[in-house]
């Protein structure tokens, strides 16, 4: 099933200068790029999207963390987006997370772990709303799609 997901390039990412080495894996993976743009997050909005975190010690240090400088918010599509973009994620933990994953290559942090990406589908139409307007999410044609998927797969 084509599904969307949402990808956070978390501020260390962008301070450590990974943003093209971080897209260019989701991109020739073939994962299509509905949306993305550059922000700064607020607390507001960090107390909503890490609500599961909040009795956690961390909580405040994983905010400011978030608060350190820009993020960039992206929405990737493609079929199984969802576990396609948390299985090259890694997992959570840099110095635990697989070498070849984007945290397991690129992190040695609990904390600074590069991006955030969507944990379920049910999530990721979540935290797209809260991120894009409808207006900010595009549809285009991808001339090569049957270079991606096989034919009965789509
Ligand atoms: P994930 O980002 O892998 O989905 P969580 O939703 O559990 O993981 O946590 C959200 C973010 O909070 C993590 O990406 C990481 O930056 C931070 N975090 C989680 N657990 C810890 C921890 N034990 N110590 C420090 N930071 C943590």
């Amino acid at each position: 099933m084509i599904q969307k997901t949402l990808v956070i390039l978390k501020p260390d990412c962008l301070i450590r200068g990974l943003v093209g080495e971080v897209t260019r894996r989701f991109e020739l993976k073939g994962l299509h790029l509905c949306g993305m743009k550059m922000m700064k997050l607020t607390d507001a909005i960090l107390n909503e999207h890490y609500a599961h975190l909040k009795d956690k010690p961390f909580f405040s240090q994983v905010k400011n963390s978030m608060l350190r400088g820009p993020v960039i918010v992206c929405c990737y599509s493609g079929f199984d987006a969802v576990e396609v973009v948390r299985t090259l994620s890694g997992t959570t933990n840099g110095r635990k997370a697989a070498p070849g994953t984007i945290r397991g290559d690129f992190s040695m942090s609990f904390q600074e772990n590069i991006i955030h990406a969507s944990d379920s589908l049910e999530h990721a139409k979540v935290e797209i709303k809260r991120f894009f307007k409808d207006s900010e999410l595009f549809t285009y044609d991808q001339p090569n799609i049957n270079f991606i998927y096989g034919v009965e797969e789509l």
